[in-house]
């Protein structure tokens, strides 16, 4: 990471000083790849050609680089992007011709021939993240924070977008889009850093499943060959059926009327995908916030259905807003208060108060009985050891919430003023843990109560 910042550095101060004007159109094909090879490990085949003009180019060479990079990008970047080829056009009526150029796998470099020339890259990318899972669940999940799926330069505009889906496939963005003929044209207006990402299902491995009602829209996409076995622990090609998705279907049914409850007025359109997300032995879940604020999208592991962490995940959709990472508070609000509430909401008082004692005892168990969560810097599990610092984000913290709600006036009432403190949230786009205090105190915490709480915490 941080050799990836000097390059960045470096690159931006080598840069300065040289006035030039590029914009950038991206066409993107997916299609399916049925001859699968040695040298291609997956079900897509994504080639790309990104088009790039420049104007007023002062010095003889333009480097381009890849923002973000997986590592083995690097080592092996004729893995990454096999059969890189740029082409040059020296006049609007000329043909492309093939020029030579270097790439160490982030950074191409290229003669410019003239001061206004249009080039032209052209590459398959094989992305690495899910190269163990794809076999299993046919999704291609491209995420530019990730790894970087285009060239990209501190001048460069990106002006459009094209992508191409086989109808093979269902295509989500994380921009707004249009269509015609199966090319999603994406609304690139709207783009901050270059945060262009998608995912790809393949279709005949998901079953769709939706419902909707006055204020939520849901399109779940169950995997149709894989589930989670009986333990949890392993995946088993099981044979689904349709009453094992209904019921799936329920809980988010059943939670999305007690969000609704919880916080009114909230209305949202999200996407569930299954997976395999298992990595390292630990299972994740994740939701993608858009730039169109009401469409969300959530990964998750199959398992997540089971133990309805899938409440979770959705409660980040209705409560994207979270402090600042380098806030003390980030963990706190951004993850182990949705923790407090996707146990609060999704089961009953006894069982919610079981699973709080459970995770607050094993929390003491595995020795974190004495870290605050205003102390934590990341978010961790040992698969192993089930150790890390996420036992205190997802077990400790949220039991402590729940244990200072039932003595302050009751579970209940403090859901009350949660409610009131995410509307306040949700008005001024912005959290904060000082806004927190002052809504708890508004709502009748005193201050010795309030301390205690804190010190706890
Ligand atoms: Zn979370």
């Amino acid at each position: 990471m941080k050799k990836y910042l000097l390059l960045i550095l470096f690159y931006c101060i080598s840069q300065i000083g040289v006035a030039c004007n590029i914009s950038s159109s991206i066409f993107v094909n997916i299609e399916r790849n049925d001859k699968r090879s040695n040298e291609s490990l997956f079900f897509i085949r994504t080639t790309i050609e990104q088009h790039v003009q420049l104007q007023n180019i002062k010095s003889d060479s333009l480097t381009l680089v890849l923002e973000n990079f997986h590592p083995l990008g690097a080592i092996i970047p004729a893995y990454t992007f096999p059969q890189l080829q740029v082409f040059e056009k020296i006049s609007q009526n000329a043909d492309y011709q093939k020029i030579n150029f270097s790439f160490d796998g982030t950074t191409i470099i290229f003669p410019t021939s003239n001061e206004n020339f249009n080039i032209k890259i052209v590459y398959e990318n094989y992305a690495l993240s899910f190269a163990q899972h794809v076999e299993a669940f046919y999704l291609f999940d491209y995420r530019y924070d990730s790894e970087s799926w285009f060239f990209t330069h501190p001048n460069m505009q990106i002006q459009a977008v094209n992508i191409s889906v086989s109808d093979d496939f269902y295509f989500f963005s994380n921009l707004p889009e249009t269509i015609h003929n199966n090319t999603f044209q994406l609304n690139t207006e709207v783009l901050s850093d270059n945060n262009i990402s998608f995912v790809v299902l393949l279709k005949e491995y998901y079953e769709k499943m939706s419902f909707s009602n006055e204020l939520n829209k849901f399109d779940i996409y169950f995997s149709k060959e894989y589930g989670i076995s009986e333990d949890s622990t392993r995946f088993l090609p099981i044979d689904k059926s349709i009453y094992w998705m209904e019921e799936n279907l329920q809980t988010i049914k059943t939670a999305a009327i007690k969000i609704n409850k919880f916080i009114p007025d909230i209305s949202r359109n999200i996407c569930i995908i299954d997976g395999e997300l298992n990595t390292e032995g630990m299972a994740w879940g994740m939701s993608i916030s858009p730039v169109a604020k009401k469409d969300y999208l959530i990964l998750i592991d199959v398992s997540f259905w089971k133990n309805k962490t899938i409440v979770h995940e959705m409660l980040h959709c209705y409560f994207p807003f979270v402090p600042q990472k380098e806030d003390s508070a980030f963990y706190l609000l951004g993850e182990s208060m949705i923790e407090f509430l996707a146990i609060s909401l999704s089961n009953d008082t006894k069982k919610a108060e079981k699973i709080f004692k459970e995770n607050l005892k094993n929390s003491k168990r595995k020795g974190y009985g004495k870290v605050s969560i205003f102390d934590i810097t990341d978010n961790r599990m040992d698969a192993t050891t089930q150790k890390g610092s996420s036992v205190v984000i997802y077990q400790k913290t949220p039991a402590l919430i729940h244990k200072f709600a039932k003595k302050n006036g009751g579970v209940d009432k403090f859901l009350g003023s949660l409610s009131i403190f995410y509307q306040q949230v949700q008005a001024t786009e912005k959290i904060s843990f000082q806004e927190f205090e002052n809504v708890l105190k508004f709502q009748g915490i005193s201050g010795k109560q309030w301390d205690r709480f804190v010190k706890k915490l």
